[in-house]
């Protein structure tokens, strides 16, 4: 569990990502503009892999990590296939 306000967002290329994160939750901006909620606790959505969120605009999945050292999220894609 990670509590990760004011923290800033990149994805997985280390591009910056548009966020918004306050207790254990962050919204940040689907590459298709609408914004996409994920909340960094066991088994909730966008907290791994097995527990994405999903974009409510476009279906993207998403899951972030937290680095509580240099407080920065990276925003992971999975890849629709
Ligand atoms: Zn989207």
């Amino acid at each position: 569990m990670a509590t990760v306000s004011g923290f800033s967002a990149q994805d997985e290329k280390g591009n910056a990502v548009n966020c918004d994160a306050h207790g254990n939750n962050v919204a940040f901006q689907c590459n298709c503009g609408r914004p996409v909620l994920a909340v960094i606790l066991a088994n909730q959505k966008g907290y791994d892999i097995s527990h994405p969120t999903e974009c409510p605009g476009c279906g993207a999945r998403y899951w972030v990590t937290a680095n509580t050292v240099g407080r920065t999220l990276t925003i992971h894609s999975i890849a629709i296939t």
